[in-house]
């Protein structure tokens, strides 16, 4: 039986994720869900955000479900979510930004880079240790070359290397393996890649970057899209795979009923990919669309739809279109 682990995590993770999950449970109530409790509120609670045991359970599914964590900008606090991405060795995070007219996707290296964990704190100095690897680095770009020959074949190469050292090596192994491949790419500065994107996004196909460099390009790139809301993630591995909004928990907003469930929805139509089905997943976008397209959405969006009433909305079109 295929079993999928769901972590809500914190803030609106208790509302995105119950409204994707449903959605999958429209779909195949065939799946075996099963909760994992992770993230701010457990730390709170029990003094452990993100125990072995919990790393362990999520091992034992097929895929993980995930809403987003709180990760307070405390010194002996450390981001759950990036021990989960190192601990199940979620090297590649894909980030689809795709609209009318353009179909970008963002593939961010996951596991090291400034998101290294390698870090020290005093006083009056602390550092973070980028770390760039030739193993992560050429697993990464392969990962984007695939993609990109599936897709339209460009791929684009984002770093700093003309500051950055690490990013020397990024780019010259990036550069290397999409020669030896014999895709079409170019490579670009990641700050003036940033704008471009946002001015002439139909240009990009594939994009691939470093840790931090992707995770803020993508956030940048969900502006085309109608902002957080509406972006998806997935995180996969050679073994495991984590299906995610690109947002955050959004404290700002939780607990009211009014975050934007499409994003969580959209990595859950991933996640279908991931297990091979393609129908359910293009079902789900389609569904998303057509709620969309009937003038359902939520505040962000403008609209005044609730987050339970826009994925009740989706599993209504399901069902009629059966
Ligand atoms: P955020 O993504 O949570 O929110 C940024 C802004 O976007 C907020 O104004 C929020 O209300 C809005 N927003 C986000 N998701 C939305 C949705 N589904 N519908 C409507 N509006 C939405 O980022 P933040 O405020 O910088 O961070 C909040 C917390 O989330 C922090 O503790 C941060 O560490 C954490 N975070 C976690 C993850 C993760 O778990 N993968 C990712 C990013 C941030």
């Amino acid at each position: 039986m295929t079993s999928i682990a769901v972590v809500e995590g914190d803030g609106i993770g208790h509302e995105v994720i119950p409204a994707a999950r449903n959605v999958l449970e429209a779909l195949h109530p065939e799946y075996d869900f099963f909760p994992v409790e992770v993230g701010f509120g457990m730390w709170e609670r029990t003094g452990c955000p993100c125990a072995d045991k919990e790393i362990d359970e999520l091992k034992t599914a097929d895929a993980i479900l995930f809403g987003a964590i709180t990760t307070i900008p405390m010194k002996d606090y450390q981001s759950v979510v990036l021990r989960i991405r190192k601990a199940l060795d979620l090297y590649a995070n894909l980030r689809p930004i795709k609209a009318d007219g353009f179909d970008i996707m963002i593939v961010r290296e996951n596991t090291e880079g400034l998101y290294s964990g390698i870090e020290e704190s005093g006083p009056d100095r602390a550092t973070t240790l980028r770390v760039v690897t030739r193993k992560g680095t050429e697993r990464i770009v392969r990962s984007a070359i695939r993609l990109a020959r599936k897709r339209s074949g460009r791929l684009t190469i984002g770093h700093k290397a003309n500051v950055l050292k690490s990013d020397v090596l990024f780019r010259d192994i990036c550069i290397a393996e999409a020669t030896a491949a014999g895709v079409s790419f170019n490579d670009k500065y990641i700050d003036a890649l940033a704008l471009d994107v946002l001015q002439h996004p139909a240009a990009y196909d594939v994009v691939v970057t470093t840790n931090i460099f992707g995770d803020i390009l993508s956030d940048v790139a969900s502006y085309l899209v109608g902002g957080l809301g509406l972006t998806p993630s997935a995180n996969i591995g050679d073994r495991y795979a984590l299906f995610e909004p690109v947002h955050g928990s959004a404290p700002d907003i939780a607990g009211r009923n009014i975050a934007n469930p499409i994003a969580t929805i959209r990595s859950a139509a991933m996640l279908l990919d991931y297990l091979g089905d393609k129908d359910g997943a293009g079902r789900v976008e389609t569904a998303i669309g057509t709620v969309l397209s009937q003038g359902i959405c939520t505040r962000d969006l403008g609209g005044s739809a609730g987050t339970r009433e826009f994925g009740e909305a989706v599993i209504s079109i399901l069902r009629k279109n059966r």
